[in-house]
């Protein structure tokens, strides 16, 4: 079995205490690789490294071209490797190796978009009538945490360590426990592309009283950009305030999916079945609420049972299947059984789906959930929909805010007024009106709520990722 150790200094090497964790393949249920389990001695580690490299080494002095060159070397590595990559993901958690070949490249996107970006951006000069003028500089802040999940293993690792690198800092990226491996891949391919050593290193290890934890206490950190679930947002903010280091938190949500009676209803079927069952469910973005308005609820319920059964259900290394039959975990697949319960389903019943073989779950559509229930109000974060007629706009709106979450919503209508006027007034990061999952970078993401602190994206993660400073010069003698 593979070794995949952390990356620390520009070298890949073992925990300090020589202790491995056993990583398991979901579908087959058996390990596939053996990767180093790291604790705090191994955080700290890679925290010096980080800040050594910071203080003394290269890369934040070399300038925004050579970081640009560097980076885009990275990005055409990932490409030569992309299928290594890919496979990673697929074989950590059980995703189609379709949509690990999409995520990663959207990936190198995130690499070479972040590279450019810091390469291109403009400060503000500002003339002042008393005869000086002020400028912005963005100045980078020292180590960044990146502290990512297991469902988007390699898209959401580099979307957080990208910018904080283009800005000039240096990084201690620590992959969820689950799914390690494209986070040592990137590290090697750092290391080849050219990194200075100690630029971007990676850590090992489980969150709570591991490596997670000692990353957020350090105070050698100058930022956290982390991506989780929202119980363990409040737990980083609240180790993170101790050193009043600043936080960037992209948590959970319960996004809801309103079509109204004018939508496109093909249009509108296909993205409803993307929004819940791609990745099987497991997506911060899902539209896991579906509001169908009355008039055309049953036709709309009968296309969409259609196509969440025309699924195909099978190995996720099998290019010909579109849904995974394992969700990521035996842990998840657990907590996602336990909500198809009868006390969670509080008297809702099951049109379609239910569990399936070894740890996997099908494409479930639950109906006639009332509001309280548990499946209605809390993140599944598996393929279970919950839908729901309704009559007004005003209802629709009301009922898609009612929700502790605000990551994102979806509306569905060929009302040019009603477009605008609802997504003005959902509570929510993002709004995608007859569309899904599309995303500029330049745009901010994260969300209302106990959806997140903060936005990334574009200008939004430089603002996070740097220190923005303004220099007032005079220029005339008063
Ligand atoms: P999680 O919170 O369990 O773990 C996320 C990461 O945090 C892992 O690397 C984990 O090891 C680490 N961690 C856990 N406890 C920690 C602690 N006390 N200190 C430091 N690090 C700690 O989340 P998960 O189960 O891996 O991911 C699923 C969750 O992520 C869902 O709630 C989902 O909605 C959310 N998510 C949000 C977004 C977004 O952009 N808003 C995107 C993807 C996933």
């Amino acid at each position: 079995m593979q070794f995949y150790g952390h990356i620390v200094d520009g070298q890949e090497v073992p925990s300090l205490d020589g202790a491995t964790m056993a990583d398991v393949d979901p579908y087959t249920r058996e390990p596939w690789a053996t990767i180093a389990l790291g604790g705090k001695a191994d955080a700290d580690r890679a925290v010096a490294a980080a800040k050594n490299a910071f203080d003394n080494g290269p890369w934040p002095r070399m300038g925004y071209e050579k970081r640009q060159q560097l980076m885009h070397r990275l990005a055409d590595l990932m490409e030569q490797n992309a299928e290594e990559l890919a496979m990673a993901d697929t074989q950590d958690m059980g995703k189609p190796i379709t949509q690990s070949r999409h995520d990663v490249a959207r990936s190198v996107l995130n690499v070479r978009f972040f590279a450019d970006h810091a390469r291109m951006s403009a400060g503000e000069a500002l003339p002042m009538d008393t005869g000086h003028h002020a400028y912005t500089r963005w100045e980078p802040v020292g180590v960044v945490a990146a502290i990512s999940p297991w469902n988007f293993p390699l898209m959401l690792g580099t979307w957080k360590v990208m910018p904080a690198l283009a800005w000039g800092n240096t990084v201690v990226w620590k992959p969820a426990e689950d799914t390690p491996v494209s986070a040592t891949i990137i590290g090697r391919l750092a290391i080849e592309a050219g990194f200075p050593h100690g630029v971007l290193n990676v850590v090992h290890g489980y969150g709570p009283d591991s490596a997670g934890s000692a990353l957020t206490e350090n105070p050698d950190v100058k930022r956290i950009t982390f991506t989780g679930e929202s119980g363990t947002g409040k737990i980083i903010s609240a180790v993170a305030s101790r050193n009043l280091t600043p936080v960037s938190l992209e948590l959970g949500g319960k996004g809801a999916n309103i079509v109204f009676d004018d939508a496109d209803l093909h249009n509108a079927v296909h993205w409803a079945v993307e929004a819940i069952f791609r990745n099987a469910g497991q997506v911060c973005l899902a539209g896991s609420r579906l509001y169908v308005q009355r008039g055309i609820y049953e036709e709309f319920m009968v296309r969409y049972k259609a196509a969440a059964e025309a699924l195909v259900v099978g190995d996720p290394k099998d290019p010909a299947t579109t849904f995974s039959a394992a969700l990521a975990s035996q842990e998840h697949f657990t907590k996602v059984k336990g909500y198809l319960q009868a006390d969670s389903l509080g008297g809702g019943s099951i049109l379609t789906g239910g569990l399936g073989d070894g740890w996997s779950v099908r494409p479930t559509i639950i109906t006639n959930v009332p509001h309280t229930a548990r499946v209605m109000r809390e993140e599944i974060f598996g393929p279970v929909t919950v839908a729901t007629a309704f009559d007004t706009e005003a209802e629709a709106i009301s009922l898609a805010n009612d929700t502790r979450y605000g990551l994102n919503a979806m509306v569905f209508t060929e009302n040019l007024s009603r477009a605008h006027r609802v997504a003005a007034q959902l509570h929510a990061g993002t709004v995608w009106v007859n569309c899904f999952f599309i995303r500029d970078l330049r745009a901010p993401f994260g969300g209302f709520g106990e959806s997140g602190i903060g936005r990334e994206g574009g200008n939004f993660s430089r603002d996070f990722m740097t220190e923005p400073k303004a220099v007032v010069m005079q220029i005339d003698p008063a």
